[in-house]
């Protein structure tokens, strides 16, 4: 995407002020990189995707794609910050004038933040058409009750959008009728319905159990009709697997090179480790396998920006980045050898990170579930 060559040098120029020590000091505290997020912010790159009249750049997602892509080559994490990129387009596409009028100005320069997205629930997990979580319409207002789990950086968002029924599953025709999506004032509505409860997982991402008793939500703050949030969701889920993919080529190339650079150093039995095929070879494939994801996550993204139907080439890049980032990852450990598992180095901290896009936001099995219904026409296994 050399297009956007400019953007790239201007991440790359921020993520320089935000070492590997910042984010080994973060992780070891669990605690939100709220200065490198403010960084960004300031920066307009959080405001990417919003129209240039509510006072964002209206820039294509391969931008958004080349932003986070290199947050990750740079070793910094987007997981902080990468939501708001794709809750945005539940907006930009489902949302009231009012609401946009309303919402796009403040977060385009940063006033709120819409980093929150409560999907999965404990009962339901990837099904998530048998979420329990349930909205009753009642005057000019919804009552929310219900549970999300690993609803990611809702302490950190003043908004969430939260998916939940409007009508009982057994009353719908079709199991993705019925859903409805709504955006949540999170710092109205925490002591007064919402309450949150940190979640501490093996690397840094501020994920948390979202608790839901008797909230009122505005019937205006319902993203456009009752009962057809499923589709709503669906179609920001091309574009959120297009930048999480994204990421994943950053994070591959992040490991490649750090690997590459040490075993070039790295001198045993008289000469540089890198001598050796045996540590060359991987390296090298997986640098094959790297490039070759990237250039499905520039396919899928110009074909999401042409409007063209893409969800083949979105989860086909998920899939491919996802698997070259963690095939990258255990590479690089093992060319480090016992070095990698010392946190100086930041390996050990980025293998954590990137484990998490073989299961979320959708898990690997999942997208080959799709591709065999969806492209190969075959039986839907579950
Ligand atoms: C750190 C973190 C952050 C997250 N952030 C968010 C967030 O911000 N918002 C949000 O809504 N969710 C979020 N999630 C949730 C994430 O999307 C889910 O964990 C994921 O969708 C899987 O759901 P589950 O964990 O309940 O697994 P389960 O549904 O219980 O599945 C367990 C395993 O079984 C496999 N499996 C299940 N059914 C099938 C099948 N039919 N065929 C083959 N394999 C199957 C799954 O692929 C998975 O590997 C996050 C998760 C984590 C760990």
């Amino acid at each position: 995407m050399e297009e956007f060559n400019d953007i790239r040098r201007a991440v790359k120029a921020l993520c320089a002020n935000f070492p590997g020590e910042y984010w080994r000091a973060l992780d070891a505290e669990r605690a939100y990189p709220t200065a490198f997020i403010a960084a960004l912010t300031r920066a307009g790159f959080l405001a990417a995707l919003i129209p240039e009249e509510y006072g964002g750049s209206g820039l294509p997602l391969a931008a958004a794609c080349v932003i986070l892509e290199e947050i990750q080559a740079q070793g910094c994490n987007s997981a902080a910050c990468h939501a708001q990129m794709y809750t945005m387009g539940t907006i930009l596409l489902h949302g009231s004038a009012e609401q946009k009028a309303r919402f796009l100005p403040l977060l385009a320069c940063g006033a709120l933040r819409l980093q929150a997205f409560g999907v999965t629930e404990p009962s339901s997990g990837t099904d998530t058409t048998a979420i329990q979580t349930f909205a009753r319409r009642i005057g000019d207002d919804y009552i929310i009750n219900g549970q999300k789990v690993f609803t990611s950086r809702a302490e950190h968002s003043d908004l969430m959008l939260l998916l939940a029924r409007t009508t009982p599953r057994e009353q719908v025709d079709h199991k993705r009728e019925g859903l409805s999506v709504f955006l949540i004032n999170i710092r109205e509505a925490v002591g007064y319905g919402l309450s949150l409860r940190p979640i501490r997982t093996m690397m840094n991402h501020s994920t948390c159990e979202v608790f839901i008793d008797n909230l009122h939500v505005p019937a205006m703050n319902l993203i456009g009709e009752a009962d057809k949030g499923f589709r709503y969701i669906l179609d920001s889920m091309n574009a959120e697997r297009i930048l999480i993919a994204s990421e994943c080529v950053g994070d591959a190339r992040w490991f490649i090179h750090k690997a590459a650079d040490y075993a070039r150093e790295r001198v045993v039995f008289g000469r540089s480790i890198g001598c050796n095929q045996g540590i060359q070879f991987p390296i090298a494939r997986i640098y094959a396998a790297a490039e070759a994801a990237a250039l499905m996550v520039q396919k899928a993204a110009a074909m999401f920006d042409a409007h063209q139907p893409c969800g083949a080439e979105a989860n086909m890049a998920k899939l491919l980045a996802a698997e070259a980032s963690w095939q990258a990852a255990d590479m690089c450990m093992q060319t480090y050898g016992g070095y990698g598992f010392t946190e100086q180095f930041d390996v050990e901290r980025k293998f954590r990170e990137t484990r998490l896009y073989q299961v979320a936001p959708v898990s690997t099995n999942m997208i080959l579930a799709y591709l065999a219904k969806h492209v190969l026409h075959l039986p839907q296994s579950y």
